[in-house]
């Protein structure tokens, strides 16, 4: 099979390489649909916490082709995604439901074969049935979940009014995540045009494309999502006394945050982060099946494995309306992607 390789840092090609061989508690999946993430780019950079050489891609979706003789859920052709973080399900923090802090942690895609490639092996239990979900949408499945985690970890409150830093694909998810836990308004703030039209018709309220103007403690929970530090620092600016801050992005590794800490103390702010998630893809699923959270809207891009690199450009310099970038590998085999059936 085929799959994209990043020998180390830096370094990545398409190799020719054998099937991965299941377990009896594994399925194989032949991957239809896997996204770029920022985290990927990170792997990539060597900035993240990957082994190398590794298969990056931990937002897939695909179909079974092989299960292990002891799978009880799965059979050849169900179509499925994929959560990725590997717990043992045995160590103290699995068995207190914090399985995103797992002691034995694995990630598909970072530690482990990810979704960069014609097939991938991934335990029974890392898998989720997408029914009739399109494979395009069930490569939303991860991040989603994510999303949901950080929703729920900050608790939202019916008509709250929210900010949201950041348009790309997680901003957006987030936008229309929160709106269904129901808040009356949302504003949503980027650099880019492209990404604030996209904000606008996913159901922000109001859109800026700068912090000029914004109101001075005007919200009742602000959210970043651009892991860029000189943006998290103003998020105490915008919320309210008493109010929430989720930091969602994902900051460059060694990167620091200046906050002023008697305005944290004043306004009795209550500051938030978001690891990954636990026990969400179940509700992804159903959120994307149901179409309560549509992201047809967030593909921009679809490529052969091939076309890792060049979507990493797309993604980082913002060209050609990026936002996500979906891995296609049958394009590499110069099959068109079967745009109707996901
Ligand atoms: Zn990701
Ligand atoms: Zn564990």
């Amino acid at each position: 099979m085929k799959a994209a390789v990043i020998e180390k840092p830096g370094e990545i090609a398409v190799k020719e390489i054998p099937v991965p061989a299941i377990t009896d508690h594994e399925v194989l999946i032949e991957v239809k649909a896997s996204g770029i993430c920022g985290t990927d780019i990170h792997i990539f950079r060597g900035e993240y916490l990957g082994t190398y050489p590794v298969i990056p891609g931990h937002e897939f979706s695909g179909v079974v082709t092989a299960v292990g003789a002891r799978v009880t859920r799965f059979k050849a052709g169900d179509h499925v995604a994929v959560e990725p973080n590997i717990s043992c399900d045995n160590c103290a923090a699995c068995l207190s439901n914090r399985q995103n802090f797992c002691e034995k942690w694995n990630g598909v895609g970072v530690t482990l074969p990810g979704g960069m490639a014609q097939f991938v092996a991934v335990p029974e239990k890392a898998a989720f049935d997408i029914g009739t979900l399109p494979f395009r949408a069930g490569a939303f499945v991860e991040p989603l979940s994510c999303v949901l985690h950080g929703v729920q970890r900050t608790g939202f409150s019916l008509a709250d009014k929210v900010l949201i830093l950041g348009a790309g694909p997680i901003g957006i998810l987030l936008l229309k995540t929160i709106l269904l836990e129901g808040a009356s308004a949302i504003t949503s703030v980027d650099k880019n045009e492209a990404r604030l039209e996209l904000a606008r018709v996913s159901g922000a309220a109001s859109v800026a494309s700068s912090f000029e103007g914004l109101p001075e403690d005007g919200f009742d929970v602000v959210v970043d999502a651009t892991g860029v530090p000189a943006v998290m620092e103003k998020t105490l600016g915008f919320v309210r006394s008493g109010g929430r801050i989720l930091l969602f992005g994902v900051p460059p590794r060694t990167s620091k945050v200046a906050f002023d800490a008697f305005t944290v103390f004043r306004k009795g702010l209550t500051i938030l982060s978001s690891y990954t998630s636990v026990r969400n893809s179940i509700q992804a699923v159903r959120l994307l099946a149901s179409g309560k959270i549509d992201v047809s809207s967030l593909v921009s891009h679809e490529v052969p494995l091939s076309g890792f690199r060049r979507g990493i450009e797309l993604i980082e310099q913002g060209k050609e309306g990026a936002l996500k970038v979906l891995i296609r590998p049958e394009l590499d085999e110069g099959k068109p992607a079967r745009r109707n059936h996901g």
